[in-house]
């Protein structure tokens, strides 16, 4: 009989979100709109410990395509982002007509390089380029270098925009992650810390921003008896049944997180001894990850065999474990090779390295004995 999977990461239900759908049917709020809805928000706002304003959205790409909107970013713009990362931190760029401009990692985080930035930025300044908005990503929960990247933005007056769909807990410096911004983002998809089975948000500085983001998320409808549209709008709200879900999760995310960081210390126990192997992990105090996946590097020139990232992948897919590698660079993707990059090749050495481990807070320790025989019997 094969073994049942064991997944990257999973969605994890507390048991108190039944309760909010619930009430959501009894109250026939079956709706993109309802208490669930306002009170989802008002738990991130509390959790994130900010007087950002939060609009609950269908997905986080929506949120950041509502951010470049609502900066009237638009054709022969030039927006900056983490190569490391998702496509979903890229696309809203090509949504609204923009052009990207990729940045490297550094080692420290594996998030944007604060100096290939300050080159892009130089040279969209040397060459003329209307460059509006920074997207920084804390990958896998890990903080980005926020002190530099900040000061950078400010410096040069650009529009922060915070890709924190992985980092929902994740502090640098006792400020949680998405509230550094002048945009954030947050994702509840089905594999993130936490889920609403799908959904998203954008923190905003001002109540104004949040109402602005929650009308262009209803279709843009003034205020008139009638339909009346001065501008374009999208249907972008989150259902107050997800909204519900969201509340559920929330009552257990910090739980999520201690399991989380658990999972890493798991794997930093498991490869302590095997030459070769980095788990990844913050750099210093100053970095809280929420550690939503846990990563490890494989230098093949050291391990045992020289064994690479790739026969470790498959040697955990022959026992039924999912693992992957970490994100592909942006720059690199055949969709974006007209692209702009600055830096050299952090990032695609991360690429070449890099896997992604089970991270999920649902892991038992049957799991995890699982994991352990199958790097014993690689490595001993
Ligand atoms: C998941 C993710 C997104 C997109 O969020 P969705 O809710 O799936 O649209 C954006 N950026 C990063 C880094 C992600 O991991």
């Amino acid at each position: 009989m094969k073994k049942s999977k064991i997944w990257l990461s999973s969605p994890h239900l507390g048991g108190d979100e039944i309760d909010y759908v619930n009430s959501a049917f009894e109250e026939n709020w079956v709706a993109p709109l309802g208490p669930n809805v306002a009170g989802f928000e008002k738990d991130i706002q509390h959790y994130l410990n900010t007087d950002n304003y939060i609009a609950a959205l269908s997905s986080g790409t929506a949120a950041l395509h509502l951010s470049l909107i609502m900066n009237n970013i638009g054709n022969d713009d030039f927006v900056i982002c983490q190569s490391l990362t998702f496509s979903a931190s890229a696309n809203p760029i090509k949504y609204v007509g923009a052009k990207a401009i990729f940045i490297d990692s550094e080692l420290d985080t594996w998030n944007m390089c604060p100096e290939a930035l300050r080159n892009a930025i130089e040279f969209c300044i040397k060459k003329n380029k209307k460059l509006k908005a920074v997207i920084c990503v804390h990958l896998y929960g890990m903080p980005a270098k926020l002190d530099e990247i900040r000061t950078i933005c400010d410096e040069y007056n650009i529009i922060l925009i915070e890709d924190s769909a992985d980092a929902l807990g994740s502090i640098f410096k006792n400020q949680k992650c998405g509230t550094f911004g002048d945009f954030g983002i947050l994702s509840f998809n089905g594999n993130k810390i936490i889920t609403t089975s799908g959904g998203g948000a954008l923190i905003c500085n001002s109540q104004k921003e949040q109402q602005k983001a929650v009308f262009y998320a209803t279709q843009a409808r003034d205020d008139a008896p009638h339909y009346q549209h001065s501008e374009i709008g999208y249907n972008y709200r989150l259902s107050n049944i997800s909204a519900g879900i969201g509340r559920g999760q929330m009552k257990v995310l910090d739980k999520h997180i201690s399991l989380r960081r658990k999972m890493n210390q798991f794997y930093q126990e498991l490869f302590k001894d095997i030459e070769g192997i980095t788990v990844f992990k913050e750099p210093n105090s100053d970095y809280f990850s929420n550690h939503w996946l846990s990563a490890i590097l494989v230098d093949s020139t050291k391990t045992k065999n020289n064994l690479t990232r790739e026969d470790i992948r498959l040697a955990f897919e022959e026992e039924n474990i999912e693992s992957r590698p970490l994100w592909k660079p942006m720059h690199l993707q055949p969709v974006f090779k007209d692209e702009l990059y600055f830096g050299g090749s952090v990032a695609e050495n991360l690429f070449r390295d890099g896997l992604c481990l089970p991270s999920g807070s649902n892991l038992t320790d049957e799991d995890r004995e699982r994991i352990t025989s199958v790097i014993q019997k690689l490595f001993n």
